[in-house]
């Protein structure tokens, strides 16, 4: 099932990438492996997926601790700051930075491991009150401010889009997002060059990739849908 459902979105992702004009090699596919056993994770290792991403501290914790091969574990979730402790080390990018305590937290962590984080800044598109991330107009400020963080690696945008049956209505938000990217490096911050857009998920992710994604991130498409009460 796994590896059945990984050919379909591998084939949907380079069709996307040739549509686009784009190198397959521009697009990175993140399994989202949230709530899902070791078992289907292996699985997808076994089919050469190595980069995983993960919604919950304790769950990344936790299957780090049990899969000792080396991955690329991405936390992708809404993220406090009292957790962001276990990250350096585990996570090698952050996807969720949404506000200045959280930054300073992770500036702080870091700084302790002696590493410099990766992190997106996550951006609510769609100003949907659902959901987290700043809105876009707070963006560029917010870069301005946390730009000399020294254990921070401000790589690009993140956004989640509306859950929708239709993508294309979350292209313009896509372009959005890409468009903001694009202006944040012609602002030429000291120490901010973007190179990373994270959107685009099962429902979306072609649309994503044609609007210049570098990650999308896919959990339903590949291990089926999710069921919440397996995490504790
Ligand atoms: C769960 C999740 C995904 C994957 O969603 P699917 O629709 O199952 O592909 C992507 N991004 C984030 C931030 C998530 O929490």
């Amino acid at each position: 099932m796994i590896k059945e459902n990984l050919a379909i979105v591998e084939d949907n992702i380079r069709k996307a990438c040739e549509k686009a004009g784009r190198e397959r090699s521009e697009v990175t596919l993140i399994a989202v492996s949230k709530t899902k056993p070791v078992s289907d994770i292996r699985q997808a290792m076994e089919c050469g997926i190595t980069v995983f991403g993960e919604n919950k501290v304790q769950e990344i914790r936790d299957k780090t601790a049990e899969i000792k091969e080396p991955l690329s574990w991405h936390m992708i979730g809404h993220l406090q700051v009292n957790k962001v402790k276990y990250l350096p080390g585990v996570a090698c990018m952050i996807h969720s930075v949404d506000n200045l305590k959280l930054a300073q937290e992770i500036e702080k962590q870091s700084a302790k491991h002696d590493l410099v984080m990766d992190v997106l800044i996550e951006v609510n598109m769609a100003h949907e009150d659902t959901k987290f991330g700043l809105s876009p107009q707070e963006v560029i400020p917010f870069v301005k401010e946390i730009s000399s963080y020294e254990h921070l690696n401000i790589r690009g945008l993140m956004t989640i889009a509306p859950y929708t049956e239709d993508p294309e209505s979350n292209r313009e938000y896509f372009k959005g997002l890409k468009g903001l990217k694009d202006e944040i490096n012609a602002l030429n911050i000291p120490r901010v060059k973007m190179d990373t857009l994270s959107m685009g998920m099962t429902g979306d992710y072609q649309v994503a990739i044609e609007e210049g994604a570098t990650f999308v991130r896919v959990g339903t498409g590949i291990f089926g849908e999710r069921d919440y009460a397996n995490i504790k």
